[in-house]
């Protein structure tokens, strides 16, 4: 009887839509747009009347849900976020992260018309790729490059342009899926191509190689294992035997390293990976890897290597549909040339910093949040502890990093409450959890993210 009366009595939409608390609204809203709000919340309360999820509601109510709603439409929904989990790229983070200078560049191309596709020499029609394709040759030590969307893209353009109904041969340790359903084996078949496996999961010799080629054979790919690791009794052939062997049966052989070192990263204790150059002096015929994992640079897929396979790779019509835009070419120009000067990019472009940090450095950040913390003289107990950071984006899936962590508790809240508290607070703090604490690892924390916390601390009390 109580829902029947309730439902009866929820206000009209005419009346909502003149009421007085949803005034400010009209000037900024189209009336449609508002409406739609007012029959969302209406028709959700009737919903959750009937099923007994609530046995009352009142106008005020309503006028308060349509009023969140509509404050949520006047914010964008991506919305800064302070990385304190001290994964460098967290790509569920947004991956890299550009430098200040590098953004001001970004603004320019977006302000001003550009040479983006006009040959300012001959005033004729140009090439959005020659812009980044010389620097790229110049860093990588290869004849020709290109760039697209993503590496997924890059990898698909590679099998789509130069191996549609051939067989690839893989190796079964290398069956990579990176995440987001891109899996090796899918990739390969949905361009039209066949997978052929080699060798075993953990060991493939060259002679398995050699014994699966055959007629139909295309090509050789090798994937980078950018996630994962195989340990214990593992065995699979160098880069340069790979290579010999490919071209000795007049194959051509790929190498999709993933992230794509354009510096060796041993000089800040990262263990040891290929550089894109080694690859290419290996011999490789092409190499993708992503932008914006450990190059630093915005989202996109760079294909590097010999003139006569990236040339046809540019003829395919699929480019047109993984086309960067201004912005991309703008960003990784930008981040390119910072490696022209390989003595100053541990210090100008952002990842290469984040990684870089000393044991030093991170004590004082973490000493300073922890002071502050202190200082608010809350209810919160605080304590620093050394632990290890990731570098994420599937890169490096194994690598330790020094840090210290600031971990949190409050009697008032279970960790995994306080973890929610920060993630829904106004500046969204993003923090890992252990069995009792709430933990910061301050790596990742940004200039200015230290007051940040301190702000959302104060009011969570
Ligand atoms: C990350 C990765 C990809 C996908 O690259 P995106 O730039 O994320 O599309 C493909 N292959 C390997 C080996 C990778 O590590």
């Amino acid at each position: 009887m109580m829902t029947v009366k309730q439902l009866r009595n929820l206000p009209k939409m005419t009346k909502l839509m003149e009421a007085e608390a949803l005034e400010g609204w009209r000037e900024l809203f189209s009336k449609e747009l508002i409406k739609d709000q007012c029959n969302f919340v209406l028709e959700n309360t009737r919903q959750a009347l009937l099923n007994h999820e609530i046995n009352e509601t009142s106008e005020e109510e309503i006028i308060s849900q349509i009023n969140q709603r509509l404050k949520e439409k006047a914010q964008s929904s991506l919305k800064y976020v302070v990385n304190a989990t001290g994964t460098v790229l967290h790509t569920n983070l947004g991956r890299s992260l550009l430098s200040e200078s590098i953004m001001n560049q970004l603004q320019q191309a977006g302000m001003h018309y550009t040479n983006l596709e006009y040959n300012l020499q001959s005033g004729q029609r140009g090439s959005r790729y020659d812009h980044v394709e010389e620097l790229l040759c110049e860093l990588t030590g290869s004849e020709a490059a290109l760039i697209v969307n993503n590496n997924a893209a890059a990898v698909m353009l590679l099998l789509s342009a130069l191996l549609p109904d051939k067989e690839i041969l893989v190796s079964r340790g290398e069956l990579v899926e990176i995440g987001g359903s891109f899996r090796i084996p899918d990739v390969i078949e949905s361009v039209g191509a066949s997978l052929k496996e080699v060798g075993a999961t953990n060991k493939t010799h060259l002679s398995d190689f050699e014994k699966a080629i055959g007629e139909a054979t295309g090509a050789i790919l090798r994937v980078h294992t950018s996630n994962y690791k195989v340990v214990g009794f593992t065995d699979k052939p160098s880069d340069l035997e790979l290579v010999e062997t490919a071209h000795r049966y007049n194959l051509p052989v790929f190498n999709d390293l993933g992230s794509g070192l354009l510096l060796d990263l041993q000089r800040i204790g990262l263990p040891y990976e290929p550089t894109v150059s080694e690859c290419i002096q290996a011999g490789y015929d092409v190499v993708t890897f992503s932008g914006d994992k450990l190059l630093g640079g915005p989202q996109a897929g760079i294909l590097v290597g010999k003139a006569a396979y990236i040339n046809k790779i540019k003829k395919h019509p699929l480019l047109r549909a993984l086309r960067v835009d201004k912005f991309t070419i703008a960003a990784l120009e930008g981040v390119l040339m910072e490696y022209r000067k390989p003595k100053k990019a541990f210090e100008t472009i952002p990842v290469l910093r984040l990684l870089n940090q000393t044991k030093s450095e991170l004590n004082k950040k973490a000493t300073e949040l922890e002071k502050e913390i202190n200082h608010l003289n809350k209810s919160f107990e605080v304590k620093l502890s050394d632990d290890f950071s990731q570098v994420g984006g599937g890169a490096f899936p194994d690598a330790k990093l020094p840090t210290v962590l600031v971990e949190l508790r409050h009697p008032n809240y279970s960790e995994s409450e306080l973890e929610k508290l920060l993630r829904l607070s106004k500046h969204h703090i993003i923090v890992r959890v252990s069995d009792q604490m709430v933990q910061l690892d301050v790596r990742t924390l940004l200039k200015g993210d230290v007051q940040k916390i301190i702000e959302v601390l104060d009011e969570i009390g």
